[in-house]
């Protein structure tokens, strides 16, 4: 069916009210007042640490050298705040004046300066760290990479509903600990098939063949709890959410319904759990996992190569997000193409790239709505084509 179709270029156009123009203060006002929400954030942490920061990633970041990094965020805060109300234009003057306040609000609980001690360890914490250092690096790396080489250079940074994505992101960063407890105690269900001998003679093997023996065991299953959740009828309504993205970048990815986000790490912490690699074998899995799961939605044209053949890539799962009939319950894998390949759901038209995003049922388009959407499936759907 996919030889007889008519593959199209996706139109974006350029959308001048989303735009940021230099000299307009808008540049200015949004940075200052990001930079002022995330500082007021990271006073918060300081103070409240056994709440509000996540004990497992405590251990891999300096507190003490972040609050050099928290001084510069509050200092630009300010600076950018005050270069918006220099440049004085309209609305954006209120984003500055905002920033500076939360800022100074930052500075007036202690700022930079709060001491930094010892951490009761409490189970269960808002992970605020967790949220700040993954939205700096993700726009260090990925928004900085998009705007070098976008696959859509018209596409905006505020492009439609990343107020919605962004919503998901913070979400699925502050219950980072809760998905964690929920994943660990769902792998226990699994005692049973546990095998210290296999466990040893996994911990024998070289850390990158033990890489690559997690990264297979963790895609084959994510394969087919992927799979499930689009062709069980009763599931599909909870992924779906994570299908009414229709302007793919690097936040875009983030959507995803709760009971999606913690269903999908309790089944990856199955094959995790039994494997029992080494430690630094499961630590490159999960900065490689975390990584490629931004990079794969992200509005990019670097050239693969050969590597497109093994791995999935932005252009892969770009057709998984498509709503165009030869793309639909194609390319399920999370890491490398494999499993689509043996199973016939792979999909990639040579050089051919989506022109249609979403799901062929529109969702709402609030997180609300998107939210009770799985509950009450057919209430909420805008029927715009069928599939
Ligand atoms: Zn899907």
């Amino acid at each position: 069916m996919s030889e007889d179709y008519q593959y199209k270029d996706r139109d974006v156009k350029k959308d001048p009210a989303r735009e940021f123009r230099f000299g307009e203060g808008r540049i200015s006002g949004v940075l200052s007042l990001t930079l002022g929400i995330l500082s007021l954030l990271a006073v918060f942490a300081y103070l409240y640490p056994s709440y509000l920061t996540t004990t497992d990633l405590r251990k891999v970041y300096d507190a003490s050298a972040l609050q050099t990094v928290l001084k510069y965020g509050m200092y630009f805060s300010l600076l950018f705040g005050c270069l918006t109300l220099v440049l004085n234009k309209a609305r954006y003057k209120y984003f500055g004046l905002a920033g500076i306040g939360l800022t100074l609000i930052g500075f007036a609980l202690g700022g930079y300066k709060i001491p930094v001690g010892a951490v009761e360890p409490k189970e269960l914490s808002l992970g605020v760290d967790w949220l700040i250092l993954a939205f700096l690096g993700s726009t260090a790396i990925f928004m900085i990479l998009e705007k070098l080489f976008p696959k859509y250079p018209d596409q905006a940074i505020m492009r439609p509903e990343w107020d919605v994505d962004l919503f998901y992101f913070t979400f699925n960063h502050l219950a980072i600990s809760a998905i964690l407890i929920f994943g660990n105690y769902h792998a226990t269900h699994f005692d049973w098939a546990l095998s210290p001998s296999f466990q040893e003679t996994i911990q024998s093997i070289p850390i990158s063949l033990q890489v690559i023996l997690i990264i297979l065991s963790a895609d084959f299953v994510l394969y087919w709890e992927h799979r499930a959740f689009h062709e069980t009828k009763w599931l599909w309504p909870v992924h779906a959410v994570h299908h009414s993205i229709e302007h793919i970048d690097w936040l875009a990815g983030s959507r995803g319904h709760f009971i999606q986000v913690f269903s999908e790490r309790a089944m990856v912490m199955i094959p995790l759990y039994l494997l029992g690699a080494d430690e630094a074998a499961l630590n490159i899995y999960v900065v490689f996992a975390a990584l490629q799961a931004i990079l794969i939605h992200t509005n990019l044209s670097i050239p693969f190569g050969p590597l497109k053949y093994i791995f999935v890539t932005p252009q892969f799962h770009h057709w998984h997000h498509s709503s165009e009939k030869p793309a639909i319950d194609t390319n399920y894998s999370a890491h490398l193409v494999i499993f689509d390949k043996l199973f016939g759901t792979y999909h990639l038209p040579g050089k051919h790239w989506p022109a249609e995003y979403g799901t062929t049922k529109r969702l709402p388009r609030t997180v609300v709505g998107q939210l009770l959407h799985p509950f009450f499936p057919n209430k909420t759907t805008d029927i715009r084509n069928d599939k």
